[in-house]
């Protein structure tokens, strides 16, 4: 997919917010920090429309980006950042749910782990609700240029087996090699069947 025109729609926190538009969304999920923000940066080619983190954790929004006018990207907030207040950690789950759960619109989401960190009970927790609720799902290693390539595919095995996915089934990424960045694409036009 060649992306030509992207938009920021609007930030929401609740139902009622979302963009009243029939156009299927991607939604982009992870750990705070995992590089959520500069992978859809990365992959919309724009070097800030998506805000990466000075705060980490603070920005507790779910933001809707239109692509190419046929499609749209979900930011949804980040998890798991240890600074962030109990108040603010007790809202991200009812958010993140509620539009989970209730999005007519939600044809897919992105999982997004650090290359060198195990997945932990946040990412087991989310893929068990994505299953359970029949959504479609891909999992991305961010940060891949951190490690050597040898390096690259042995967490990329040992992730897997964690996750119990096929090798061909978890993708790495790398902002700053780009490497990924298509194969996450091509996934993204599978999931629109184009
Ligand atoms: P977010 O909180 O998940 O949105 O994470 P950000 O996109 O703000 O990234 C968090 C930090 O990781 C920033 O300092 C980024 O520059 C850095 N980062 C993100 N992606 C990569 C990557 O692919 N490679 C490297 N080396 N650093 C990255």
């Amino acid at each position: 997919m060649i992306i030509k025109t992207v938009q920021f729609v609007k930030s929401a926190v609740k139902p009622s917010q979302y963009p009243e538009y029939d156009f299927p969304e991607i939604a982009f999920a992870g750990r705070s920090n995992v590089g959520k923000s500069s992978l859809i940066n990365t992959l919309i080619q724009r070097k800030d429309m998506v805000k990466t983190s000075s705060k980490p954790g603070c920005t507790q929004l779910i933001n809707f980006f239109m692509i190419n006018e046929i499609l749209s990207f979900v930011d949804l907030p980040g998890y798991g950042y240890a600074k962030v207040s109990k108040k603010i950690r007790a809202q991200w789950q009812p958010m993140v749910e509620l539009y989970l759960s209730h999005r007519q619109n939600l044809l897919g989401l992105i999982l997004l782990i650090d290359i060198r960190r195990d997945p932990q009970k946040e990412e087991f927790d989310m893929m068990d609700w994505l299953e359970t609720h029949d959504i479609p799902y891909l999992v991305i290693l961010t940060k891949s240029d951190k490690l050597s390539k040898t390096n690259q595919q042995k967490r990329l095995l040992s992730i897997c087996t964690r996750l119990g996915r096929e090798k061909n089934g978890v993708i790495l990424f790398s902002t700053k090699t780009k490497q990924g960045r298509d194969t996450v694409l091509e996934e993204i036009e599978n999931l629109m069947g184009i």
